[in-house]
């Protein structure tokens, strides 16, 4: 991915001049085979449009995106269909993603029959192998949606992703609908999915305890910028940019001897401080003048990349949150 940006364009009122918002703002990426990489931050900060763009569900303003050599511009129709094939999208809501009036094992083995991957016996053989590999029963392939429970449907949406197997999955919010003991086993199941399979994806989320789970590299967003990205370990033991910082610092810590000492995040996100500066200056407990007028860019400070004045001055002063890493 290079200097992908997406613009949107809104109007705040009837006779406001339309203004346009940078969602996704020159994003600089990179995924390798077999690779997983969360992208963090609160809800606006641009993760989702990250990943429709990087699915080309959306259309960049500017900037690139290739997948396996092929720039998403030079795709013709037939390409965009083999690229269907390899990618796949993981959303919050299960029961939405489902056809509330077909069973599940036809939804799951949909994608064999529509890419003509093989006959329809063989399909749902298949489908419930895969089923299974997700950890419900083969004889779950005759209910419908609603005859199941959230966590269930979640793990028939993950099954209908996999059908395919794919290259690179997005999962957008993907367990963070499902209660914590739910979202537990999911984790696990997404865990040995990726050992087993070959396959890359990004874990799109808000939530910072699950993620750490999950991905081997880390990406934080804040208002369409990547401010800092790397190895989950490092960033997780000494996040560098102050909103990295004050994220961490808000998830509550499973071990009570581990207090946080960084002050929670205040103040609201401010758009119109995207264009010069660093956008997170208003919220920021250590910003100085030079915030205002020059644009951090992402460097390398420490193992990782920081997009912040101030990156390589600040003490190291908060404990990784919820204990040590697995
Ligand atoms: Fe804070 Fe300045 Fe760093 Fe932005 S560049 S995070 S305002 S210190
Ligand atoms: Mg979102």
């Amino acid at each position: 991915v290079s200097g992908l940006t997406k613009a949107f364009r809104h109007k705040t009122g009837f006779f406001a001049r339309p203004t346009s918002q940078l969602a996704v703002n020159s994003i600089d990426l990179e995924l390798a085979p077999h690779e997983r990489i969360g992208v963090v931050g609160e809800s606006g900060s641009g993760k989702s449009t990250l990943g429709r763009l990087l699915l080309g569900l959306t259309e960049p303003t500017e900037g690139d995106v290739w997948f396996e050599g092929v720039n998403h511009k030079e795709r013709r129709e037939r390409d965009w269909k083999a690229f269907r094939m390899r990618t796949a999208l993981v959303q919050q809501n299960p029961l939405s993603a489902l056809n509330p009036q077909m069973t599940v094992g036809q939804q799951i083995a949909e994608g064999l029959l529509v890419h003509h991957v093989c006959n329809r016996n063989f399909a749902y053989e298949r489908a419930a192998a895969m089923l299974e590999r997700v950890g419900l029963p083969g004889a779950m392939m005759n209910r419908y949606p609603h005859q199941m429970s959230g966590g269930q449907r979640q793990r028939v949406v993950i099954a209908r992703a996999l059908i395919l197997d794919p290259r690179l999955v997005v999962f957008d919010e993907a367990v963070s609908a499902l209660d914590v003991s739910v979202q537990a086993q999911v984790v696990a199941l997404l865990r040995s999915l990726w050992q087993e399979l070959d396959l890359a994806y990004v874990f799109i989320t808000h939530d910072l305890r699950i993620v750490r789970h999950l991905v081997d590299r880390i990406a934080v967003m804040y208002l369409g910028r990547v401010v800092e990205m790397g190895d989950i370990r490092s960033v997780y033991a000494w996040p560098r940019h102050p909103y990295t910082r004050a994220l961490l610092a808000s998830v509550p810590s499973l071990d009570p001897a581990i207090r946080n000492i960084e002050p929670p995040i205040k103040g609201e996100r401010d758009a119109s401080k995207v264009s010069t500066g660093c956008a997170f200056r208003s919220r920021c407990p250590f910003a100085i003048d030079r915030c205002a007028i020059e644009t951090p860019e992402l460097r390398h400070v420490g193992g990782q990349q920081v997009a912040c004045h101030l990156a390589d001055e600040l003490p190291k002063s908060i404990a990784s949150p919820g204990g040590t890493l697995s």
